[in-house]
């Protein structure tokens, strides 16, 4: 398996190199140059397999040749035993009067309790594995506005041959985020607190990237959504929920609350690889760009209101220039060019012909936050279930598609604990905290405050690579 960059302009990589890339050189994000196809009879004996079975099956070609197969399934082993449900992502049916035949797939039971989970803790095994090979090591940094961090702290402490840096925001992550993050007391783990906003510490990540001298010396590594392997872990809960609610042959509809396109853009993959995927449903809290350029072929940027969703609080949704290059048939001379124009007028045509791909194959709406609020008291009063609010957006959303009789299933992205408060407001009681969850706020904390200056933050990252 090759992959190229969707500018055009970068070099052709095998997986390994593309691992440890993050970003193309040319800007544009790595792709497959084919990708690669599960045969119906393929399909069918996937129903029979466990989870970490049918994920060597569906990613073996996605990292060979750089890693033998058997490598990858100790990997992915490992990696899902640190879930705490044994089918690593259960499916459960939601009540009639959302519709027939839907259901959530729950991607939570990761360390973190969210989504993120699933992609980061192979992520983590495949670069510790990587840099053991080549025998080096990398500074991973990054910045969070919650989830991320705390799942990719998760995923890359104690592993040797990383050092993790990550900034967030002071006092605008929430205490149960910033706790995750915190209290974890490995040696390779650096948690600093700039005193700004998460646009901040994204400016500050950007800085140090672009410094190429800075970013060689202390060999920078980014463990972001746009890495390619974070979305083809991302593919292998597609088949497991379609194989389990539908049979392999019938076709299934995904509702997923989408944020950086991440998620959903792996279910576009698992399409692609020959999974009968019905529709494909976006999910949109009231920052709705996604939404506005499926109706209008045109996306536009507008301010970012702050939700209860905070994980879909989006401008600009980076894995969407991958969609862009695959329904324009690999248009890379007129992608560079619209994604430029983007960046500098915030607004982009789409053309007829990629427009109208997008609405064959995906359908989008969005909920406002009563919406939002709604579905979580609604289904806490018939069911006594709760919903956390990213994935009450994908069950509002899921309720008004007509989708005939044919089987759907929502992406339930995050555990209801982890947003008890909004939780709470719409119901009128708290979700239960796991144990894990409860007990964070009795361990120590360690992390750094520093201002908003790129030479303090870059002297912190300098001690801590060297560690
Ligand atoms: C990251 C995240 C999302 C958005 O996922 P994308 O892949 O960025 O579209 C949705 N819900 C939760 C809880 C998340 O953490």
């Amino acid at each position: 398996m090759k992959y190229q960059s969707t500018r055009g302009e970068a070099p052709v990589l095998e997986f390994s190199d593309v691992l440890l890339a993050g970003l193309a050189v040319d800007g544009g994000l790595y792709v497959p140059v084919e990708f690669p196809t599960l045969a119906s009879a393929d399909l069918y004996s996937l129903a029979e397999m466990s989870y970490s079975e049918v994920a060597t099956r569906v990613l073996e070609p996605f990292v060979s040749p750089s890693i033998e197969v058997d490598e990858l399934g100790n990997m992915i082993e490992d990696s899902y035993s640190t879930f705490r449900h044994p089918d690593v992502v259960p499916v459960k049916q939601l009540p009639a009067e959302i519709g027939n035949d839907r259901y959530l797939a729950e991607l939570y039971w990761g360390p973190t309790f969210s989504f993120k989970d699933v992609a980061l803790q192979l992520l983590g095994r495949l670069f510790e594995y990587e840099l053991a090979r080549r025998d080096t090591g990398v500074t991973i940094v990054g910045a969070t506005s919650g989830d991320t961090g705390s799942a990719a702290i998760e995923a890359c402490k104690d592993r040797s041959g990383i050092e993790l840096v990550m900034l967030h925001p002071r006092g605008r992550v929430s205490e149960v985020q910033r706790r995750q993050m915190t209290t974890v007391a490995s040696p390779n783990i650096h948690n600093v607190a700039i005193d700004g906003t998460f646009d901040d510490c994204q400016d500050l990540v950007k800085a140090m990237f672009s410094d190429l001298q800075f970013r060689e010396r202390h060999k920078l590594a980014a463990v972001n959504s746009i890495n390619w392997a974070r979305v083809a872990a991302q593919t292998v809960y597609y088949f497991t929920t379609a194989t389990r609610i539908a049979g392999p042959n019938q076709p299934i509809s995904f509702c997923v609350p989408t944020g950086n396109f991440g998620n959903i853009l792996a279910g576009h993959i698992a399409s692609r690889m020959g999974l009968p995927i019905k529709r494909l449903i976006i999910a949109s809290n009231h920052n709705d760009i996604l939404t506005r350029t499926h109706s209008s072929g045109v996306m536009q940027i507008r301010d970012v209101e702050p939700s209860t969703s905070p994980a879909m609080d989006i401008q600009v949704s980076s894995n969407f220039e991958r969609l862009l290059f695959d329904l324009s048939d690999k248009d890379s001379v007129w992608l560079a060019a619209a994604m430029r124009d983007f960046r500098s007028s915030g607004s982009m045509t789409l053309g007829k012909s990629v427009a109208k791909r997008i609405r064959d194959l995906f359908d989008a709406d969005r909920a406002s936050e009563a919406e939002v609020e709604q579905e979580i008291s609604s289904l806490y009063s018939t069911q006594e279930e709760f919903l956390d609010p990213h994935t009450a957006v994908g069950v509002h959303v899921i309720r008004g598609m007509k989708l005939l009789d044919s089987p759907a299933a929502v992406m339930a992205t995050a555990h209801p604990a982890k947003f008890n408060s909004v939780v709470e407001a719409a119901t009128g009681v708290a979700p239960p905290q796991p144990a894990e969850i409860s007990g964070l706020m009795r361990q120590t904390e360690r992390c750094v405050d520093l201002p908003n200056e790129l030479s303090a933050v870059m002297e912190f990252v300098s001690a801590a690579s060297t560690s």
